[in-house]
């Protein structure tokens, strides 16, 4: 395990803030896990989790012990479509792989930036494809007692951007900044996904269910899997900022589910509101609702809004995580007020200074 004391994260956040931890271990391999426990509790620090940090917005530094978790491995069986991957392998290069395999299913998912281990925390989706469709169990370090337990579909309650494991983290509520929220005494301890199992299928199925996906393939015949792969990273290329050039998180927040009621009121005064079926109401995209205000393209100072979706916050070099947080509520207050809707964070914000 590789420690480094007073640790810079500004490489390991994809809005490329600049931030402190006390202390950062990189994980290579499960059986760490224990002695980093160890460590924190020794030094009385509280412990963060993360894999490649493309959804956390540091608003301050950590003072604590920070996981990266970095063991790889990926098993494929191709007889069973059973896929095993470890933590800490690259989610669009184990898409890849599967593909390759003659494995199918996640293709919709590519590019999706981050670790294989995130995925599950918020049932990560795209293009009419979720996680939870393929998932079978991962494999669960709870740094609190140090025990090793395996989670199966239902233990996870997967649902829109959500699962068990995302809500027993602490701090993903977009809060006030001023004053400065006090540290709980014992924050909840990290449950570590170490690998996680999913089972594909051997023949082709793709799904073109999302319009934009189906409009980008409207002139081939047959779409064979790897088409669609590349149709998916096409639109996502187009569409979508490359962290390496400008620091971002993808969507900052969730797309709000409202009651049918409440829809029916935003048409009256909007024509043809975007929406999709959702199983509790009515998904309305928080990308139109933010366009609406007035945020595309949106700046203060190296704060902003990417000009193509004012669901994205852009760090143009320089702003602090502070300041993107003071932008995220702005846009949230602005909502808020113009619709009556409120708009919940979908990346993490690590607020603790
Ligand atoms: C340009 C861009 C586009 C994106 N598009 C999409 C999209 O289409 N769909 C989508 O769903 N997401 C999207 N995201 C968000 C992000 O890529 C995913 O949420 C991804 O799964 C995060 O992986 P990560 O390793 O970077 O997680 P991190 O940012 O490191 O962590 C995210 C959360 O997961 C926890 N975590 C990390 N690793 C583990 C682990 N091993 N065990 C338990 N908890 C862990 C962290 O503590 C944190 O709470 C996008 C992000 C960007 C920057």
């Amino acid at each position: 395990m590789k420690l480094t004391d007073n640790a810079d994260l500004r490489p390991y956040n994809s809005f490329g803030v600049a931030a402190r931890a006390t202390c950062l271990a990189e994980i290579e391999h499960g059986d760490e896990l224990e002695p980093a426990t160890a460590l924190a509790k020794e030094r009385d620090l509280p412990m963060l989790l993360l894999g490649g940090g493309t959804n956390v917005l540091f608003a301050g530094d950590f003072p604590g012990l920070v996981l990266l978790m970095r063991n790889r491995g990926v098993e494929i069986d191709r007889e069973s479509g059973l896929v095993r991957a470890a933590a800490g392998e690259n989610w669009h290069d184990l898409v890849r792989t599967c593909l390759q395999n003659g494995l199918y299913g996640l293709e919709n998912l590519a590019l999706i930036p981050g670790s294989t281990g995130a995925a599950p925390v918020q049932n990560i989706g795209a293009y009419g494809v979720e996680l939870e469709s393929f998932f079978v169990e991962l494999e669960l370090f709870d740094c609190a007692d140090g025990s090793l337990r395996t989670m199966s579909r239902e233990d996870c309650q997967f649902s829109y951007r959500d699962s068990v494991l995302k809500q027993s983290q602490v701090q993903s509520r977009l809060q006030p900044l001023s004053p400065p929220q006090p540290q709980p005494k014992s924050p909840p301890q990290p449950q570590v996904v170490c690998s996680l199992t999913l089972q594909l299928p051997r023949e082709p199925a793709p799904n073109l269910s999302y319009p934009a996906l189906a409009q980008e393939l409207e002139h081939v015949a047959k779409p064979t899997p790897q088409e669609v792969f590349e149709a998916v990273c096409r639109i996502r290329r187009r569409k979508l900022p490359n962290p390496a050039e400008i620091g971002n998180a993808g969507s900052f927040f969730k797309n709000p589910i409202i009651s049918q009621d409440e829809f029916e009121q935003l048409s009256n005064r909007y024509d043809s509101p975007p929406s999709f079926p959702a199983k509790e109401g009515v998904k309305v995209p928080a990308g139109w609702l933010l366009d609406q205000c007035g945020f595309k393209g949106y700046q203060k100072g190296a704060a902003g809004v990417y000009e193509r979706h004012a669901l994205i916050l852009v760090n143009r070099g320089g702003a602090t995580g502070r300041e993107l947080h003071q932008l995220a509520m702005k846009m949230q207050d602005h909502v808020q007020s113009e619709f009556g809707i409120t708009l919940e964070p979908e990346v993490r914000i690590i607020c603790t200074t």
